[in-house]
């Protein structure tokens, strides 16, 4: 399985810089997790080849750029753009994004082929398919409702986390399955703002710590994602002294395989 965390930063060039400022994964070309930067970080042919969008919570650094995603493919789908989302979020995308004020509401337009958007809910607990993934999400510990999640490919299989502070069920999840190859987890602020982290559902690098002693699992990757771009270098070094050999920062617009 391929991820990429698409950039949603440039410089001066135009060339992609490796902090996150929004979320969405790209998987195996087909597939994201988020849509944080989709309309602004895929290639053509990508955005030929993705039709399905799991969303884990409505935050805007999650889903900032997906009304212009499917407004860009309008004239030309003949498949839908599948939301893949719980009942919850996928009511308060329609209502607060899609809405006809914000955006038009996608989820009631057609083109000459197809409808250009659907909502696919999903049941947290319960084991659904994304494209060529075999998905199972359950709620994790943010200020909105949020899913963490763990997806197989048959072969290769990835726990995402998505925004959260310290949570059970997820690791209840990743525990279960037989073998994870990695494991992408948040650590938004430094560990001095450990209060602010607690009150807006965010991990720091210590409390990622102490959640990591829930995983079962030892031999897998572990990637840390969602670090707020103006504390990186903090972060970087205050999850290095954690001292795991596998545990890295992740970078965007590099492509990671398992
Ligand atoms: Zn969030
Ligand atoms: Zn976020």
């Amino acid at each position: 399985m391929k991820i990429k965390l698409l950039p949603s930063t440039f410089d001066a060039e135009g060339r992609a810089t490796a902090e996150q400022r929004l979320s969405c994964f790209l998987l195996d070309d087909r597939v994201t997790i988020d849509a944080g930067s989709i309309a602004i970080a895929l290639t053509d042919a990508q955005r030929a080849t993705v039709r399905d969008i799991i969303v884990t919570h409505p935050h805007m650094d999650h889903i900032a750029t997906l009304p212009i995603f499917v407004d860009d493919l309008f004239g030309t789908l003949t498949e839908p753009v599948r939301i893949h989302a719980t009942a919850d979020v996928c009511e308060l995308i329609a209502r607060d994004v899609f809405n006809g004020t914000v955006y038009p509401p996608f989820q009631k337009y057609s083109n000459e082929h197809t409808r250009v958007m659907e909502f696919v809910p999903f049941r947290p607990g319960e084991e659904f398919r994304v494209a060529h993934l075999t998905v199972t999400a359950v709620h994790v510990n943010h200020i909105v409702p949020t899913v963490g999640m763990l997806l197989t490919d048959g072969r290769t299989t990835l726990a995402f986390s998505s925004d959260t502070s310290a949570t059970d069920e997820f690791w209840h999840l990743v525990n279960r399955a037989p073998r994870v190859d990695a494991l992408l987890i948040e650590a938004s602020f430094p560990n001095s703002l450990s209060k602010l982290a607690e009150v807006s559902g965010h991990l720091t690098p210590a409390a990622l710590g102490a959640e990591l002693r829930k995983l079962e699992h030892k031999e897998l990757d572990i990637l840390a994602v969602h670090l707020k771009p103006s504390f990186r270098e903090q972060l970087v070094r205050e999850l290095a002294d954690l001292g795991l050999p596998r545990l890295a920062a992740m970078e965007a617009g590099r492509e990671y395989a398992w």
